[in-house]
């Protein structure tokens, strides 16, 4: 089943890599008017814009709001319904990790890690309701992972935030309930990105094992069918989730996560 989105406005944050890029190459796909966030190289960033602008025949645009600045996000959101009067769907989805014990855990590690994979997400929600409240429709998307249902060790800080996370949606989703607006969290265990192949060393250096043993015996040991998750199978459940049919899908997280969390 085909789910379009011609005349609806989406914004993802941390999408100039990874997950986020996906997610919005995969709502442009279904027609949607598309707001790409993150940080990276100006000049690769502007032609991934227009790369997928000219791809899928829509409007593309970024805005490039650092995530722990509450004012950068304010602007990314306002910019966004003063030039297309709308936003239908917001895609909670940038993030960063560092791995270490926690009582070597840098103090600025945990300051960051809380304010990009947690913090940003309220601020961005706190912008994005009314614009959705008075269009009397709209969708939340929070891209958490399988660590805000369970932990891992030296993650202190990414476990933290992400059950925040898990809390924030819950939260947002009684709220606004009654206005048309559905808030979720989807939940994904390993997806081969930059995010993973970065741990891939730091838990190598943190167990003092091999990147092939990490990979073996810590990444895909947590995932029973021993395959990383694919961006299209995120894809496919976000542009349910922003269907008609997924209205009644509402403060719940969703796992994708190959059958991690059943463990
Ligand atoms: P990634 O490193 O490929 O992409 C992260 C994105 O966030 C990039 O676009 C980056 O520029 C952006 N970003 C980082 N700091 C930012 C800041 N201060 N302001 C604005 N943007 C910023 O990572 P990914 O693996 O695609 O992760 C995306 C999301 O998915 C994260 O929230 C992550 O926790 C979550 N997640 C990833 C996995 C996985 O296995 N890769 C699993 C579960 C959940």
């Amino acid at each position: 089943m085909t789910h379009r989105l011609e005349g609806q406005v989406a914004i993802v944050t941390g999408s100039t890599s990874g997950i986020g890029l996906g997610l919005a190459e995969a709502l442009a796909a279904a027609g949607g008017t598309v707001v790409l966030n993150g940080l990276g190289d100006a000049a690769a960033i502007e032609a991934t814009r227009a790369g997928l602008a000219a791809k899928h025949g829509v409007e593309v645009r970024y805005h490039g709001a650092d995530m722990t600045r509450p004012a950068e996000i304010a602007d990314m959101v306002a910019s966004t319904a003063a030039a297309f009067g709308r936003l239908d769907i917001l895609v909670n989805n940038a993030g960063v990790q560092h791995v270490a014990p926690v009582e070597d855990f840098p103090v600025e590690w945990w300051d960051r890690i809380i304010a990009i994979n947690l913090t940003s997400a309220f601020h961005c929600t706190r912008a994005a309701v009314p614009l959705m409240k008075a269009a009397g429709r709209g969708r939340i998307v929070n891209i958490a992972s399988a660590h805000a249902l369970v932990a891992s060790p030296f993650k202190s800080a990414y476990v933290a935030a992400k059950h925040g996370v898990l809390g924030l949606t819950r939260t947002v989703a009684l709220e606004v309930a009654q206005d048309g607006i559905t808030v979720n969290a989807i939940c994904p265990g390993y997806v081969k990105t930059p995010l993973v192949e970065a741990q891939i060393t730091d838990q190598a250096k943190a167990r003092g094992i091999s990147e092939d043993e990490v990979m073996r015996d810590v990444i895909l040991a947590a995932q029973p069918t021993k395959k990383f998750v694919t961006v299209e199978q995120l894809s496919g459940l976000l542009l349910y989730l922003c269907s008609d049919l997924g209205a009644s899908v509402n403060g719940t997280a969703l796992s994708v996560d190959g059958g991690w969390t059943a463990a």
